[in-house]
């Protein structure tokens, strides 16, 4: 097809990346990318199904599309990602002006359907494909020096709480051999960087069984694989699950050197309680024991978390104990949620949903003692001077973004090329991000 198209990309690293491939498909077909939607042949809606407002995100922006699909007939509207695969017929249902509904197993037939629907009008392919690889595809990436790699999509387990099982499907793990040959690739083109994806990443490879081998190609072994690829400086990895940090993954983190020193490690109730009834398999002092481990094997890891306030039956006792873990864990940043009935999964028909005003009071409390933390934690960081990667301009027009291996973002005063490694000095710190200033390569020793 020729022409111009636009992404619009919601959710999580998950979904940027299926974006990059998209655009990769869209792009090897012929088409440029445009951040102009009045240019756009092809408009994409990459959609994530996490939260409610995600919902409404998806139907707003339709609504804005369809005087402009009136005007112009030839415009395509596809709508892809878990929300696709969620809703299925009813997005063309609610929105006819939809040419391309493409759930997330479907993606690699995305053009096959862009070429359907220019014949025959709307398409929908929601099936689940389970031969076919998603990552073999194409990826228009967005930055030379750093990439996203996917190694397994879906998820075994059913936390009560999560849509992701029933949208992603079962885990399905990629062969080692791939994933090695696509970051032996990308760090031959200049990648410095590669973040390891997956919706429960550290079972990596727990599906897979290699014919004749008597052991599975397992994340811990990976890590150490990926780890001895040339050129590459940085290992990082997404999303995990605290239960599947298990000793061998812990002892391949803290002996690869390329292995950033940062650990997702959600969380989501402090409460035991919550716990056994989000279905999350360890407890709130096995969790901190795990927390222990990983800190005394990495010196100076830092830890973020996901916390959930407000599941089903959540007590005010129940959220002191997620206050409590919160306290003792020390966590360097924390992504906190309110909880969002998701319609089929189990926590949405469980009785006792929590007001919303009482879940809003509770995430307030949550912010201000996790601000405070991260404050703290993030001034301990005033005069260190860690090794950072550039990565783009910074707030101020003149000024940089980079990043530490501990995944902490520093804003330095002088312009630098983006992917290129600068030693910093930490001057300053806020909740979300240190200041600092380049130390010139003849002050270090
Ligand atoms: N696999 C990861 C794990 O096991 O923790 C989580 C991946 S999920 C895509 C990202 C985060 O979204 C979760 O950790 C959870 O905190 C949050 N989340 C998922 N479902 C939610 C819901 N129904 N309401 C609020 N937050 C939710
Ligand atoms: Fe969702 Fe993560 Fe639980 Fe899987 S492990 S069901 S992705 S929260």
């Amino acid at each position: 097809m020729n022409g111009a198209f636009l992404i619009r990309t919601f959710g999580c690293q998950m979904n940027e990346h299926d974006s990059e491939r998209i655009g990769g498909m869209l792009t090897a077909d012929g088409m440029t990318p445009t951040d102009d939607v009045a240019d756009a042949r092809v408009v994409v809606l990459n959609t994530c199904a996490i939260r409610e407002n995600a919902d409404n995100k998806l139907y707003g922006n339709l609504g804005h599309l369809k005087p402009l699909k009136a005007k112009n007939p030839d415009l395509r509207i596809v709508v892809a990602g878990c929300l696709a695969q969620k809703d299925q017929g009813t997005i063309q249902e609610k929105a006819p002006w939809v040419d391309v509904v493409v759930g997330t197993h479907a993606l690699p037939h995305l053009l096959d359907l862009l070429r359907r629907a220019e014949e025959d009008g709307p398409q929908m392919d929601v099936a689940e494909y389970t031969e076919l690889f998603p990552s073999a595809l194409p990826a228009a990436r967005e930055d030379a020096f750093r990439a996203w790699v996917s190694i397994a999509v879906g998820c075994d387990n059913a936390c009560t709480f999560c849509i992701v099982p029933f949208v992603r499907g079962a885990q399905r793990s990629r062969a080692i051999g791939d994933v090695l040959a696509e970051v032996q690739g990308l760090a031959r083109q200049g990648v410095v960087e590669v973040t390891l994806l997956g919706q429960n990443v550290n079972t990596y490879g727990r599906d897979v069984t290699v014919p004749g081998a008597s052991r599975r190609p397992l994340f811990a072994e990976l890590l150490r694989q990926v780890n001895e690829v040339d050129g590459l400086r940085r290992i990082r990895f997404t999303s995990p699950h605290p239960h599947d940090f298990t000793p061998d993954v812990i002892d391949a983190m803290a002996e690869s050197e390329k292995v950033c020193e940062h650990i997702h490690f959600p969380l989501q109730s402090g409460s035991d309680t919550v716990l056994k009834a989000m279905q999350r398999s360890y407890r709130r002092e096995r969790y901190l024991g795990w927390l222990d481990a990983i800190r005394a094997a990495i010196p100076d890891v830092a830890v973020s978390t996901d916390i959930i306030v407000g599941f089903p039956g959540e007590t005010e006792e129940d959220f002191a104990q997620t206050l409590d873990v919160v306290e003792r864990a020390r966590f360097d940043s924390a992504y906190t949620f309110q909880y969002s009935p998701r319609p089929g999964t189990r926590a949405a028909s469980m009785p006792d949903q929590i007001p919303k005003e009482v879940v809003q009071e509770r995430f307030d409390r949550l912010v201000v003692l996790q601000g405070a933390i991260s404050l703290e934690k993030a001034r301990a960081q005033i005069g260190t001077e860690p090794e950072v990667l550039v990565e783009g301009t910074g707030p101020r027009h003149s000024s940089t973004q980079a990043r530490t291996r501990t995944n902490r973002i520093v804003h330095l005063s002088e312009p630098i090329e983006p992917g290129t490694f600068v030693t910093a000095r930490i001057t300053g710190a806020a909740s979300h991000h240190l200041a600092g200033e380049v130390v010139p390569a003849a002050a270090l020793v």
